[in-house]
């Protein structure tokens, strides 16, 4: 196994990663340790070249570590891509050389899961190395990541309706949620059961068909969704939804969902601002997965505390509105400004178990 660095401005370590055995070819970058270890999860692509895999590392990376650092989860951020087919190329020899890989780095990046890369994928990689989160060793249950993230999210969603009223209560407030999948799915039914009138629409009419006869949830054609007017949108299928199309076409008074990376260009915070729609940043809804992997490293697995981890959720959401009203900037920029104090105020703000050099013990 052959592992070079490639030097990058702002980031700590990247590395590539090529071992002839195994054919894997894999890349992997520590953007900054400040907090703790980076997490990151692994994704698997058949990237067209190294360049636009190097790029999805670097700003992956970079988010998670403004992600982690809002959430004060006691880590920095990273990620790391196997570049190939995930149909063609996906192989136990593959994926323990990735876990090989990841173990060189000492603990200081913590992988997870990502595109193609399940939970399976991850009980091999932990074959070769225990930096692994995310793996139900805690038995509760294979879904509990998006569980945590639909959870935080109806955390945060009460941060968004003060902001909207003044009133924290999602009982009949009408929500729009596109992307049922494993967070908004349950994410719908959350809602539900705290008396919001959800309407929901996927791509995947199987899917939505099932939550709609299940729950009786109101279902709306995903090419029609953005008409139905609604006091919160929630974004939970892909990123770059908010853009120069989309975001004249909204009829509600805030966005608040799970999917990252939702804004096109960081310019759309302003975009929206302007048409005097609330939107609470996608990394600071949904952390509740890092809050989770947080506690798990810390070795807490207890519900009930990482429920209460949870409300940082609520918190951050109403000091990011706070920062956006006082400074007169749109809260993207308040997010990010928030989560660099918190990097610059050191590891202090993390969990009590973490920060800066990783622990030797593994604890995953
Ligand atoms: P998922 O793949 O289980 O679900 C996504 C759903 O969106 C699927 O049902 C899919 O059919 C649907 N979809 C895809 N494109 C669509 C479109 N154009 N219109 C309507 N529906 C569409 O993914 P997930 O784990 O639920 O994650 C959803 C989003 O939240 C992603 O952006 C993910 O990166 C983000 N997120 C997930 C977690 C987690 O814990 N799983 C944590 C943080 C962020």
């Amino acid at each position: 196994m052959q592992i070079t660095e490639i030097k990058v401005d702002g980031y700590e370590k990247v590395v590539r990663c090529q071992d002839v055995k195994s054919g894997l070819y894999a890349l992997l970058a520590i953007h900054d340790t400040t907090l703790g270890p980076a997490l990151g999860g692994i994704r698997m692509w058949p990237y067209a070249s190294d360049d636009e895999a190097l790029f999805d590392i670097l700003q992956h990376s970079r988010a998670m570590t403004l992600k982690t650092a809002l959430a004060e989860a006691g880590f920095g951020g990273g990620k790391s891509v196997i570049l190939a087919s995930p149909k063609r190329d996906k192989n136990a020899a593959l994926l323990e050389a990735m876990g090989e890989f990841i173990e060189s780095q000492g603990g200081r990046y913590i992988s997870a899961e990502d595109i193609n890369i399940g939970l399976a994928d991850l009980e091999v990689v932990r074959r070769k190395t225990c930096w692994v989160t995310g793996v139900p060793a805690s038995g509760r249950g294979p879904n509990h990541a998006a569980r945590y993230t639909a959870e935080g999210c109806v955390v945060g969603l009460r941060a968004v309706a003060e902001e909207i009223d003044g009133k924290m209560s999602l009982n009949g407030r009408k929500i729009v949620l596109q992307g049922v999948g494993a967070v908004g799915g349950q994410l719908a039914v959350l809602l539900q059961q705290e008396g919001a009138e959800v309407t929901i629409c996927d791509t995947d009419e199987a899917r939505q068909r099932e939550l709609e006869e299940r729950h009786g949830l109101a279902v709306v054609d995903d090419a029609h969704h953005l008409d139905v007017e609604c006091d919160i949108y929630m974004p939970c299928a892909r990123g770059a939804c908010l853009n120069d199309e989309t975001i004249p076409k909204l009829k509600c008074r805030a966005v608040a969902g799970c999917a990252n990376r939702q804004l096109l260009e960081p310019r759309h915070g302003q975009l929206l601002r302007d048409r005097g729609i609330h939107y609470a940043p996608d990394y600071v809804m949904n952390a509740g997965s890092v809050i989770n992997a947080g506690a798990e490293l810390s070795g807490e697995t207890s519900e009930l505390d990482i429920r209460a981890r949870l409300v940082r959720i609520y918190n951050n959401i109403k000091k990011v509105f706070e920062v956006s009203r006082h400074l007169d900037i749109p809260t993207n920029e308040a997010a990010e400004r928030l989560a660099l104090e918190r990097i610059a105020a050191g590891p202090n703000h993390a969990e009590p178990t973490s920060g800066g050099e990783p622990e030797s013990a593994c604890h995953l």
